[in-house]
C-alpha cells in the first residue's frame, strides 16, 4: 500500500535508513564515546537480530514466560452502551507478564546483552515502570541491573523501588538539580560512557539515539503482528481503526507496525493534562516544534530558550517532552493521526472500562479508551481496536485519593 509517496510493502525495511532517519527525525546525537558505543550495539543488533538461534530465543521467552500471545477481548458490554453499533475491542498487554507491554522490548534489550557478551544492563527510570520491567528481564538473564532515578521519584514511587530491589537490581538515587528523570537520564548516561565495554544501556521507548527507536520498535512489533492476525480470525475482517496511547511511542508502533500496510485508521493519543497550556501537558506531537534532545532529533515541547519545556500527564508513563522520530514521520506524512484527551476524559475511561468490562486499565491506556470511546460515538459502524499498554492497579491509590470512586 502506498501513502503519500512512501510504500508501506517495504517499509519496515527502508524506515529507518542506514544512519537511522525516518525521514529527517531520529539520527544520532552523541558525545564520541557514547557514539562507538552505539555504533557497537548497532552492528551487533543487524548480525544478531536474523541470527535463527536468537529469534527462536525470543520466541520461546514470549511464549513460555511472559505468556505471549496475549488475548483480544471483544467489549461487548462497553459497544453496547455506546450504542452507535460499532464494536470495541482490546489488545490485552495488561496480561503480559508483569502487567504491561514495557516487557516486550526489555526482554529483546536483555538477550541482545547476552548475546553480546554484556555483563549488566543499565537505564534510567522516571515513574520506575521501565525500571522495574527491566528489573525483571535482567533476572531471568543473569544479569547486573543498574537503575538510576532520581531522589524526589525514589520516594514517590516507593512500590516500584520496592519491586526493584527485590528483583535483585541496585537503585542509584541521583542528587542533582531537581531530582527527577532529566538528572536519572544524565547520570545513567554518564555511568554509561564510563562502563559501555561490559555493559549496554537500555532504553525504554521508542526514543533516544539510534539503533534504539528500531530495536524497540522491532521487539513491539509482536503486539501489532499478534493483533492483525487474532482480529482477523476472530471477526474475519481488519479493524476499521487502531488507537493507542503515545508518551514516547512504544506500545502505539508495536501495535500501529503490525496495520501500517492495511486500510486501518491509526491514532496515536497524547495526553492534555490540564490544558493545552505549556506545562500543563505532554502532547508533544500536537503542540511541539522540531528539536534535538536525548541525542535524537525529533519534535519536542520547547521553553521560552528552546530547551525541554516542563510538562505534566496524570498517566506519569506519558509526561515525556518528546516523541520517538517515527512517530513525528509517521504524522508528517499523514500515516497516523495524532489527537489528545485530557486527564478527566482519561479518569472517566478508567472507571467505564473496569465497571463494564472487569478490566482495570493504566491511566496511560485510559488515553486510548477516552478516545476509542469518542470515535464509536462518531463512527457509524465498523470496528476500533485499542491497544490496552498496561494494567491500572499502579494507580488506583492515587485515583481513590485524588479523585474518589465514579
Ligand atoms: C510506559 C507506559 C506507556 C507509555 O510508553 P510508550 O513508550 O508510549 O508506550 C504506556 N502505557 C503503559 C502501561 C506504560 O507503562
Amino acid at each position: 500500500m502506498k501513502f503519500q509517496n512512501i510504500e508501506f510493502d517495504t517499509y519496515l525495511k527502508n524506515y529507518p535508513d542506514a544512519n537511522g532517519y525516518f525521514g529527517k527525525y531520529g539520527g544520532s546525537y552523541l558525545s564520541p564515546e557514547l557514539q562507538s558505543a552505539m555504533d557497537e550495539i548497532t552492528a551487533a543488533y543487524y548480525t544478531i537480530c536474523k541470527s535463527t538461534k536468537f529469534i527462536s530465543e525470543l520466541r520461546r521467552i514470549r511464549r513460555e514466560f511472559q505468556g505471549r500471545p496475549t488475548p483480544i477481548s471483544h467489549l461487548e458490554r462497553l459497544s453496547d452502551k455506546i450504542g452507535t453499533g460499532v464494536q470495541l475491542y482490546v489488545k490485552r498487554e495488561d496480561l503480559n507478564h508483569t502487567g504491561a507491554h514495557k516487557l516486550n522490548h526489555c526482554m529483546g534489550e536483555a538477550l541482545l546483552a547476552k548475546y553480546m557478551g554484556k555483563k549488566k544492563v543499565l537505564a534510567e527510570t522516571g515513574a520506575g515502570q521501565h525500571g522495574v520491567a527491566l528489573a525483571t528481564a535482567a533476572a531471568y538473564f543473569g544479569l547486573e541491573c543498574d537503575i538510576y532515578m532520581g531522589a524526589v521519584d525514589v520516594k514517590k514511587q516507593a512500590p516500584n523501588v520496592a519491586r526493584m530491589k527485590i528483583l535483585g537490581a541496585r537503585v542509584i538515587e541521583v542528587t542533582d538539580g531537581l531530582q527527577t528523570l532529566k538528572e536519572a537520564v544524565d547520570a545513567a548516561f554518564m555511568a554509561y560512557s564510563k562502563d559501555y565495554k561490559d555493559s549496554i544501556y537500555c532504553i525504554g521507548s521508542v526514543v533516544g539515539p539510534h539503533p534504539f527507536p528500531m530495536i524497540v520498535r522491532d521487539f513491539q512489533h509482536v503486539v501489532g503482528v499478534e493483533a492483525r492476525e487474532q482480529f482477523l480470525g476472530m471477526t474475519g475482517e481488519l479493524p476499521d481503526a487502531v488507537v493507542a496511547c503515545v508518551g514516547g511511542g512504544s506500545n502505539s508502533i508495536g501495535i500501529f507496525s503490525g496495520f501500517y500496510n492495511d486500510p486501518v485508521d491509526l491514532y496515536g493519543i497524547e495526553p492534555l493534562g490540564k490544558g493545552a497550556e505549556l506545562g500543563n501537558h505532554a502532547a508533544s506531537l500536537t503542540y511541539g516544534e522540531e528539536g534535538v534532545m536525548h541525542g535524537f532529533n525529533s519534535i519536542m515541547l520547547k521553553d521560552e530558550n528552546g530547551e525541554p519545556a516542563p510538562v505534566y500527564s496524570v498517566a506519569s508513563g506519558l509526561d515525556y517532552t518528546s516523541s520517538g522520530p517515527e512517530h513525528a514521520f509517521l504524522r508528517d506524512i499523514g500515516r497516523v493521526k495524532y489527537d489528545v484527551v485530557d486527564d478527566e476524559e482519561a479518569i472517566d475511561a478508567f472507571f467505564e472500562l473496569s465497571k463494564m468490562e472487569g478490566i482495570i486499565p493504566a491511566l496511560e491506556s485510559s488515553h486510548a479508551v477516552a478516545y476509542a470511546m469518542k470515535l464509536a460515538r462518531t463512527m457509524g459502524k465498523g470496528s476500533v481496536l485499542i491497544n490496552l499498554s498496561g494494567r491500572g492497579d499502579k494507580d488506583m491509590d492515587y485515583i481513590l485519593e485524588n479523585y474518589g470512586i465514579r
